[in-house]
């Protein structure tokens, strides 16, 4: 079971958590708890070590041993607080518990401070804990590396904590307890007839998740799908024995009805860079996103097209808006070595995707998208697609209407 911030949010909800927690103990099941720390504490602590002059980075720093490890340091006590609360909790309530700090298991990772990967877990001791009937609490985000040091997993990193523990108890399932009641069809905030789906495949969540669902950390999904843990997404707001079913994330082939499309996601985190006027000969492309991947900028789409002057193309491409400058700098400064004629950035647009594993042996899937946004008089300014997503990118103002008419197109809506 995981439990995020919010959920754990202040001493009040703490005490809910531990009585469902309880309950599945109660209920007979051995029971390994993941908690997030409380809402905003991550938060606050960044900020303090921002403070102290340790924002994470990979400056040097004195000695040559950087910062990030100090960082890790700071702000992964959040979790080992919530850990002992709920521990105590749930002992003021008769059940036996205890926390487990990272170094108590281990839970070990490599040392990429501030984004580390978990590489083992040593499930020896705690499983026979488990067995014993105690309830384990551990705190998730976190691990240490080979010398012992606090590593954290990168932001949202509980949720793959949990799915690692899972994976190495060989659980039966994860359940990750959330401020939502489950995955939707899209989000609510913004089609009100959106649904909560029963199950959802692994990689359509993964697709919806690296869209900007923000339900599950994504590397969370990929690993519960490289090592097949059933994940199931549900409310902590629900008292234990009220209806909570919430969104089982499981194989494709444990589902019956399959959607041509089960998800509409969105990103108004979006700019579009367009080059106009690039030389067409061999290796140029290779130059340009060569550059743009030395300056860390995470290019999306990519349409190249013929320009109307011979020899020459036009490239268009979407990163993070918060790039779109330098991606231009970057871009920029090279200029007359590519041989670019003109350069041009947009800000305000978003895309909007539609995922669905039926979509693999489905016809006529695009033209709904495409017949739907025409009808609403959206213009698509670039399109990319995958096996089981198509994405469109829009002008940003029309994000909303493009949301709900795919979402009444495909089919998704609440009746
Ligand atoms: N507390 C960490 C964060 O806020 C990890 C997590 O909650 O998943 O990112
Ligand atoms: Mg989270």
């Amino acid at each position: 079971m995981k439990f995020g911030g919010t959920s754990v949010g202040d001493v009040e909800r703490i005490r809910r958590v531990a009585r469902i927690v309880a309950h599945e103990h109660r209920e007979g099941r051995a029971v390994a708890v993941v908690v997030s720390a409380m809402a905003g504490e991550t938060d606050r602590l960044v900020k303090l070590a921002r403070e102290a002059g340790g924002e994470h980075s990979n400056r040097p720093g004195v000695g040559g041993k950087g910062f990030d490890d100090e960082y890790d340091v700071v702000v992964a006590s959040g979790e080992q607080v919530t850990t002992g609360l709920l521990a105590l909790a749930l002992r003021q309530m008769g059940h036996p518990a205890r926390s487990w700090q990272n170094w108590q298991i281990p839970i070990r990772s490599d040392d990429a401070h501030a984004k580390a990967r978990i590489d083992t877990i040593d499930e020896a001791k705690l499983g026979a804990a488990i067995d014993s009937g105690e309830i384990a609490v551990i705190p998730g985000f976190q691990a240490i590396t080979g010398e012992a040091r606090i590593t954290t997993l990168g932001r949202g990193g509980s949720d793959t904590s949990a799915v690692a523990v899972a994976a190495a108890l060989g659980a039966e399932r994860c359940d990750i307890y959330t401020d939502v009641d489950g995955v939707y069809t899209t989000d609510p905030r913004m089609a009100h007839k959106a649904r909560r789906l029963e199950k959802i495949a692994y990689e359509e969540m993964l697709e919806m998740a690296s869209l900007g669902a923000k339900v599950l950390q994504t590397r969370s999904v990929e690993l519960a799908m490289a090592q097949r843990v059933k994940v199931r997404v549900l409310s902590s707001f629900v008292e234990p024995g009220q209806p909570n079913k919430g969104t089982i994330v499981c194989d494709e082939e444990e589902i019956v009805e399959k959607q041509v499309v089960s998800g509409v996601a969105y990103s108004r985190d979006e700019a579009k860079v367009t080059l106009l006027g690039v030389e067409d000969h061999p290796g140029v492309a290779a130059d340009i996103f060569g550059r743009l991947a030395d300056a860390h900028i995470n290019v999306d789409m990519i349409v190249q097209s013929e320009s109307r002057h011979k020899g020459r193309q036009n490239i268009v491409f979407t990163c993070p808006d918060r790039d779109a400058p330098r991606a231009a700098e970057t871009i920029e400064a090279a200029r007359a070595k590519i041989g670019v004629e003109d350069i041009h950035i947009r800000r305000d647009v978003a895309k909007v995707s539609v995922i669905g594993i039926g979509m693999r042996s489905q016809v006529g899937v695009a033209r709904t998208m495409f017949a739907a946004l025409a009808q609403k008089g959206i213009n698509i300014e670039a399109i990319a697609t995958s096996e089981i997503k198509i994405s469109v990118l829009i002008d940003a103002q029309y994000t909303e209407l493009a949301v709900r008419a795919l979402h009444t197109a495909y089919g998704l809506d609440a009746v």
